[in-house]
This record gives structure tokens, sequence and C-alpha cells, in this order.
């Protein structure tokens, strides 16, 4: 008896590994998904309430009100926007519209783990450029892995997992180059945590050129993780095909309304960001004088060298009394999400025991 077959791209999927969540045992310390430490604010909790109010309707498909305030902050129109169930869907639907069966998809290794996955979901070729030696993208070796089977570039800034920003000047020396034809996805999931003074920024380069799509999430700087909203800005032509293969009614009233308040109470979720940015330099000077060649770090993480000894290093935080629970990347490094002040003392003591 013959049984389906999924197509032979899905059955080489590689999976896609999420930060652990702990299990039975002492309630764990979670620095291990990149999320923000901080609850919502009232004022997101009561919009939620609002909008769960009916959820035997259907959301707004078009998700108008999100979109126009999306727009009207980024001082485009409403037809440059394009919101999904986070930006990891958002992304989905970008490779969909844009790339499929013999193209490529160019990014750099490491970055975000679900590039590759989302590029063979789509049938697309992954072509991986490794990072320089200091963790950072090398736009130049993009630059030339780009073929005429290339049909998007995905530039990750600052850099999942590593946390070094691309730097402006290099980045619009790089858009030059790519051909027009090519999308060239900036992922900003992190833009807000980003201090790096010589950094990109979505909204210097957004509108200057045809091809350049800027990816945003709410589950970051605005701590909306678990209602998966995030969003896509660019040329209205650009966008129009992505908006085309988004699931429809994908995003939840729960989270538009959510996100909407959220856009409301920026200034107060800034200044969360900001104790976190702070908490990013104490932990990474912290780190580095334990003795880790740790990279700079522009994220909502750092990430630690640590070779064979991931394994290792991961299993003496987790024996802890109270575990932390990190991101290992076996062989590679460890990324460490910054947590509230009192998670991250507790990270800073038991360095000593893990160099
Ligand atoms: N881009 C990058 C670089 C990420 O690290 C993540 C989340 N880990 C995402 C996109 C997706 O985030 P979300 O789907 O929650 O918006």
């Amino acid at each position: 008896m013959t049984t389906p077959t999924p197509r032979p791209e899905v059955a080489a999927l590689p999976p896609y590994v999420p930060g652990a969540r702990g299990g039975a045992g002492p309630a764990p310390i979670k620095l291990s998904s990149n999320e923000s430490p901080y609850g919502p604010l009232p004022s997101v909790l009561a919009a939620m309430a609002s909008g769960g109010e009916a959820p035997h309707r259907y959301p707004d498909m078009a998700a108008s009100a999100l979109h126009s305030r999306l727009a009207e902050i980024n001082g485009v129109g409403p037809d440059a926007v394009v919101a999904g169930a986070g930006s990891v869907a958002v992304l989905a639907h970008i490779l969909h519209a844009y790339t499929g069966q013999g193209d490529e998809v160019v990014f750099a290794w490491r970055s975000f783990e679900a590039y590759p996955i989302l590029s063979a979901i789509a049938g697309a070729s992954a072509v991986r450029v490794p990072l320089t030696a200091d963790a950072r993208h090398d736009l130049d070796a993009m630059v030339a892995a780009i073929t005429d089977k290339t049909k998007v570039v995905l530039v990750c800034s600052p850099n999942n997992p590593t946390g070094p920003a691309v730097h402006a000047g290099e980045f619009e020396a790089f858009m030059a180059r790519v051909p027009s034809s090519v999308v060239v996805v900036l992922d900003e999931a992190y833009g807000e945590y980003s201090r790096d003074p010589l950094a990109v920024k979505g909204a210097d380069v957004l509108g200057r050129f045809p091809n350049l799509l800027v990816l945003r999430t709410f589950s970051k700087a605005y701590g909306l993780a678990g209602l998966r909203v995030g969003y896509a800005l660019g040329p209205a032509a650009l966008i129009a095909p992505v908006r085309a293969v988004v699931t429809p009614f994908s995003v939840t009233e729960v989270a538009q309304s959510a996100a909407l308040a959220s856009l409301d109470a920026n200034a107060e979720l800034l200044e969360r960001v900001e104790i976190t940015v702070g908490e990013r330099e104490r932990v990474l000077a912290a780190v580095r004088a334990a003795g880790w060649d740790a990279p700079d770090a522009d994220g909502n993480f750092v990430w630690l060298p640590t070779r064979e000894g991931t394994a290792d290093f991961v299993a003496a935080l987790g024996a802890l009394p109270t575990p932390i629970l990190v991101r290992p990347f076996a062989g590679e490094g460890v990324r460490i999400t910054i947590g509230t002040p009192e998670e991250n003392d507790a990270l800073i003591a038991a360095l000593p025991i893990l160099a």
C-alpha cells in the first residue's frame, strides 16, 4: 500500500529548536528565548480584554487600524505595511511571495535559525554566508554569494544569536551593489535595543530602495511574544504580493488590540527597553571580565563562544539550585537573554563556576 508523501524538502527540514521552558523541579530563570522579562502593562491587558470580547467573530482580516497606525508612525502609506502572526510568519509570507523551486535565499550564518527552515518550506535553497571572526555580517561576501538564482537576501541587525548590528555605511554600500531585482529584508527584531551609533536604522533607509523591506516585531521590546504580531514595511509594490499570501485572519483581534495599545504606551515600554540595555552592558562587562571573548551585543542578549564546552556550560547552569535556562548552539556557543536585574545578578554570580 502506498502512503501519502510530503514534498521532499519538507522531509529534509531541520527542526526549529525553541528556547528551553523548564520542566518539573524548581522554577527556572528563563533566559533562553530573547523574550522581554516584563509582563504586560495594565493598559495593554485592558485592551486585550476588550479585544477578546467577541471571540465568536473573526478578526478584522485587513488589520486596518493596526496597518493605519503603523503607517502613520513610520510616515508611509497604509499600503506600505503588512502585519502577520509574528514577524516569523511575515517572513514566511515574504519568502512564499518571492521565492520557489530553484531559487536561492542568501543570509549570514549563524543567524536566526528560522531562516533556513522558512527558505526550505518556500522551496528555495538556503545560501549561508559565514559571519566574520568578530561575529558580524560579511556583507561583501554576501554580495559575492548573489547569483542569478538569488531572489531574497536576509540581513539581521542586530544579529540573532551573536549580537552585533550591521553598520549604516556598509549597508548602504551593500544596497548599492545588490541587483534591484533581489528583495533585501532588513530584520530589525531587536532594533529597539540597538545603541551602536553606527548601526543601520530601518527608519533611515526605508523608502530609499525599491527592493528593501524592513521586518519588525511586537515580540521583543513590546513584550507581546505570546500574542504573535509582527510586520513588514516597504514600497507598496513590494508589499502587495506579501499581503496576497498572508494566511487569512492570522492576526487575532486580541493581538491587534494589544499591539495598538502598546503603540499608545510606547514611551513606557521604551523605558523598559532602556533598563534592558543598561543590564545588557552590565552582563556583557561581567561576561568579558570572566574571560569570555563575547562579541559586541546590540540586542537583548549576549553571545558566549563556549565551543566544545557548550553542553557542560548549559548543564552547569541547569544544575544550579535555581536553574538558569539559556539557548545552546552545540559546538558553537550559548546565547543568554537579558532578564530582570535580579535574574542577571543570578547569572553573573554563576559565571565563576562556568569559566
Ligand atoms: N527575527 C529574528 C532575528 C528573531 O530572533 C525572531 C525571534 N526569535 C524573529 C524574527 C521572529 O519573532 P516573532 O515571530 O516573534 O515576531
